[in-house]
């Protein structure tokens, strides 16, 4: 193995490919920012026990897929799997539910771990955002926390998303469509492991990804059919209210999710381009997390975008994101002492919030002018001996090619007046 190569699962972010994915984060976090949500920013590692309780000791993400370690002062830790259980923490052990002012709505950013088996789009380092409304149980919030989710991949150029929605109940009705649901799984011709799942967590056998499964699950109870009178009118009430924004979904009765804390709304997003790691986000309900992990009863609804996958579902659209170019001016000094001048200007410059480069190095013009081209800026400054003599710096518009004298002291306003 090459000393620099990155472990497996993983890979880096590097110019220019990276600003694709802060464009991503940034387009995904804009319209949460513009509603009331506000940033929170939580540790990378949680203690286990927390994602335990939180996402459920039958999970894959718990059982198979965390990292845990021990500390050297013996305290087990797991590098955060997901990021609502962490978030919630964070705003129980703040207070923030206790400030009187329900919902508590968060948003989040960052890097997620999970021990998987790496293929395209399932990463063992990923990056997800996610979006928090905590304290409150109305339809109103479950249908904007969707909206929103949408409004940003539109905002992006995205078509080719689907969003499913299912109810998978509350308190009252899942147990009762857990023990159908039992009954007819114990049936089927299943391998151990999955038996075992039935009985733990028969909802997640729904969600088992081979073909033989799911040839056997087509006449699966519904949960359709067991949802009680409150949660099908809330369920109605969600998707009146994203029929009433224009937002397209489709009602999927298999759909649970595989964590275990989901309550009533559950969706995902799919990307029809991204083969069998077609989900790109996900989210819903989870009225009983807060008292699972040993709060008070915080009704709460959320939902987390893979930032990675995203960008494979713009690549696969063929989506050119338009990402200005970074650097407005570039400055080219031939000679030491334009070397002192110029880095002057382009200091003045930074220092009025233009963008500006230089060309380090004391390199000649001919790799000096290639690398002005390659920063994408609008403008070129060139200076050298004679320019100096002359008080003067050469003015190049890279885009039409013009090129002028304009006296040293009035570049940077005159820049100023040209960039606007
Ligand atoms: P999958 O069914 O593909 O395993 P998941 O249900 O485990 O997805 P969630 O826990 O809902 O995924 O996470 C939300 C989003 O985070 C996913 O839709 C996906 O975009 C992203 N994500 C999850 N796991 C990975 C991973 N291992 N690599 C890259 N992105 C991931
Ligand atoms: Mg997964």
């Amino acid at each position: 193995m090459s000393t620099f190569q990155a472990p497996k699962g993983t890979y880096d972010l590097t110019p220019p490919d990276s600003a694709k994915f802060l464009a991503v984060r940034e387009a995904i976090s804009a319209p949460l920012r513009d509603s009331g949500y506000g940033y929170i920013e939580t540790p990378g590692f949680e203690n286990v026990e927390l994602f335990a309780r939180g996402v459920g000791e039958s999970t894959d993400i718990v059982t198979k897929e965390m990292y845990t370690l021990t500390t050297k002062g013996g305290s087990q830790l797991a590098l955060r799997p997901e990021g609502t259980a962490s978030v919630l923490r964070a705003a129980l052990q703040a207070n923030l539910h206790k400030a009187g002012n329900l919902p508590v709505k968060l948003w989040y950013s960052g890097s997620y771990y999970r021990y998987e088996r790496p293929q395209k789009g399932r990463y063992r380092h990923f990056s997800q955002v996610g979006a928090e409304a905590i304290g409150t149980e109305d339809p109103v919030l479950d249908a904007e926390l969707i909206i929103l989710a949408d409004q940003a991949y539109r905002s992006l150029g995205l078509r080719r998303f689907r969003i499913l929605l299912n109810s998978l109940g509350d308190k009252e009705c899942r147990p009762v469509y857990r023990e159908a649901l039992q009954t007819f799984l114990r049936d089927l011709d299943l391998d151990e492991e999955t038996r075992r799942r039935i009985e733990i967590n028969p909802l997640r056998v729904l969600d088992d990804k081979r073909a033989d499964v799911q040839k056997q699950l087509t006449d699966a109870p519904k949960f359709r059919d067991y949802l009680c009178d409150a949660c099908k009118a809330y369920h109605e009430e969600v998707r009146a209210l994203l029929t009433a924004a224009g937002v397209a979904f489709e009602d999927d009765e298999k759909l649970v999710r595989g964590l275990d804390y989901y309550t009533r709304t559950t969706f995902e997003f799919v990307h029809d381009g991204l083969g069998s790691q077609s989900a790109v986000g996900g989210g819903g309900r989870y009225d009983g997390l807060s008292e699972m992990i040993g709060g008070p009863e915080l009704p709460s609804v959320g939902w987390a975008l893979g930032v990675d996958r995203t960008v494979l579902a713009l690549e696969a659209e063929g989506v050119e994101l338009d990402l200005p170019a970074t650097t407005s001016v570039y400055a080219v000094p031939l000679g030491e002492e334009a070397r002192r001048v110029l880095f002057g200007v382009v200091t003045e410059l930074r220092r009025a919030g233009i963008a500006a480069d230089f060309a380090f190095g004391g390199r000649g013009l001919k790799g000096a002018m290639k690398s002005a081209n390659r920063s994408g800026a609008r403008y070129t400054l060139v200076a050298g001996e004679r320019d100096l003599a002359e008080g003067v710096v050469q003015l190049k518009d890279m885009e039409s090619g013009e090129q002028s004298a304009v006296p040293l002291a009035e570049a940077a306003a005159e820049l100023a007046k040209r960039l606007g």
